[in-house]
């Protein structure tokens, strides 16, 4: 008898899990079951954002094919010529894929840090005693430093000092003209410049810092579509950069206290925004992140503004090739939450695997999509600003897609707004949103549901569609014979609210008369 090699066993064994694999599927409750919908294979709606480092910057074109449609830089590391070079080749990369990529440049912001140890850092047991400082000096034994002009006026005695990110917790006992007294409650290492928190103290803090006005003359010079405001806590900070910033969307990164207490101004006043897990993880007690989640997503999607859910996503993909359950679920469960995007840090800028913690988290964001409970999420027809053209437009556009079961809606816009409209009603299918501007669709490409493409202008809506019919087909997005809903406003070429739905078979004659 033929004994098979190691090779073949495994072949075999290999056929045989996948035939396995088949049959449970089969098995899943039909709650589970990707519903009877025209999605191809490929289809995905959820964005990805990833984090551009030395891990990933020369392998961009993988990383793009892998499912990247948003790249941030990180202004909180590097040299501002760093994120030129990386600009410069996210910029080829998407050029080369004929992919639209958004810039996301994330600020520094007033973060709090640690300053500086005589041996790069420190080890704090439970019930040591320390002298907290205010300054950026080098620690004498005992002591540690926090970059807090007003520490000693802030603090309190019985207030909490988190250092390293939440890893250790301090607690004050008493204060004098130099120094916090403290004493250690969870104990760990800190390092030089690590993050700290005073959770409990009312801290005065500047936003934008004048290091943030620096970054945001760079991120001007680069041609940046968002930049990521860090510890915003009022709107008024966020009026302020847009003084500085024309043109470029503001991502409010929600990681203060007082940034939930304000969210309803931070919304009415912001583009996107961003649950920055890992600071508010810190400022909260870390128990309540999941339903401060779930809530920051609800009330973004109300208010019309797009978001991004980030920190900690597959942080073990710095050093495995694959990701923990956990992990996957967290990434599951931001998809369910109604999140537009998820977002790799650390994973991507320095890890081992970022093309692998790209493809991961679209594979993850796949499934999560095709389910019936994500299909069911709440409807948002009781949104407010009823009565605008554009907004009803969008909405019939989206119940007739549901209705006549559509290949794809495709919205003509000049500065996205009625795409924005459509992506929050979250159709079955995906969008195609057609531009002639390359910021309006580099901006684009963090929305859920939405396909962004270059258009070119042209004097008509016959012409518009003819056109788009014909790029669409080229670019295998649709064949003859797709049924799409046109959605678009007349007189085209103005920046104006949209106003015309035209049910289309590709193929078939454009003609209004
Ligand atoms: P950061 O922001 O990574 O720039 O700190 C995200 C977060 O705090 O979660
Ligand atoms: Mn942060």
């Amino acid at each position: 008898m033929p004994t098979a090699t190691t090779n073949e066993t495994e072949a075999i064994t290999e056929i045989l899990e996948q035939e396995i694999m088949r049959e449970r599927v089969q098995r899943l409750p039909a709650r589970l079951l990707p519903p009877e919908r025209r999605l191809r294979e490929t289809t995905r709606f959820t964005k990805i954002v990833a984090t551009i480092g030395p891990a990933s910057e020369d392998r961009l074109g993988e990383l793009i094919d892998a499912g990247l449609s948003v790249a941030r830089l990180n202004f909180s590391h590097g040299t501002p010529d760093e994120h030129r070079r990386r600009m410069a080749l996210i910029k080829a990369a998407s050029a080369h894929r004929m992919t639209p990529i958004a810039v996301l440049a994330d600020l520094p912001g007033p973060k709090m840090r640690t300053g500086m140890f005589p041996d790069g850092k420190i080890m704090l047991k439970e019930g040591d005693v320390v002298r907290v400082k205010p300054g950026q000096a080098v620690a004498e034994p005992g002591e540690v430093y926090v970059g807090v002009e007003d520490l000693l006026e802030a603090v309190e005695p019985g207030h909490r000092i988190s250092l390293a990110d939440g890893q250790v917790l301090l607690r004050a006992n008493s204060k004098d003209s130099e120094a916090i007294t403290a004493t250690c409650e969870r104990a760990g290492p800190v390092g030089n410049r690590k993050g700290v928190h005073l959770p409990d103290s009312d801290v005065s803090y500047e936003l934008p810092t004048a290091e943030d006005r620096e970054l945001i003359k760079l991120a001007r010079e680069l041609g940046v579509d968002m930049l990521g405001v860090s510890f915003v806590g009022h709107a008024s900070e966020l009026e302020e950069i847009r003084g500085l910033a024309p043109g470029i969307d503001l991502v409010s990164k929600i990681e203060r206290q007082a940034a939930l207490f304000n969210l309803d101004e931070i919304l009415e006043a912001t583009d996107g925004l961003m649950v920055a897990r890992g600071d508010l993880g810190v400022e909260l007690d870390i128990e309540h992140l999941p339903l401060v989640q779930k809530e920051i997503l609800e009330r973004s999607v109300l208010a019309g503004v797009y978001t991004i859910t980030a920190t900690e996503m597959l942080e073990s993909m710095i050093e495995a090739g694959r990701p923990t359950r956990a992990e996957v679920t967290d990434v599951a469960n931001a998809v369910l939450d109604g999140t537009d995007a998820v977002m790799l840090s650390a994973e991507t800028a320095v890890g081992k695997h970022p093309v692998e913690a790209v493809s991961t988290m679209a594979r993850i964001a796949q499934v999560a999509e095709r389910s019936e409970i994500y299909a069911h999420r709440p409807s948002l027809e009781s949104a407010p600003e009823r009565g605008h053209f554009s907004r009803a437009t969008a909405m019939a556009a989206v119940h007739v897609a549901n209705e006549v079961d559509v290949d794809c809606i495709v919205c003509f816009t000049e500065t996205g707004n009625t795409v924005r409209l459509l992506s929050r009603f979250r159709p079955d299918v995906e969008i195609v949103a057609l531009s002639p501007r390359p910021d309006t669709v580099r901006k684009m490409a963090v929305l859920a549901h939405v396909r962004p493409l270059l258009f070119r202008r042209e004097p008509s809506l016959e012409a518009m569609i003819d056109t788009a019919a014909d790029l669409l087909v080229a670019r295998r997005v649709l064949q003859t014979g797709d049924r799409v809903i046109f959605v678009a406003g007349v007189p085209v070429g103005f920046a104006r609210s949209t106003n015309v739905l035209k049910l289309h078979r590709i193929g078939e004659d454009s003609r209004f008369t």
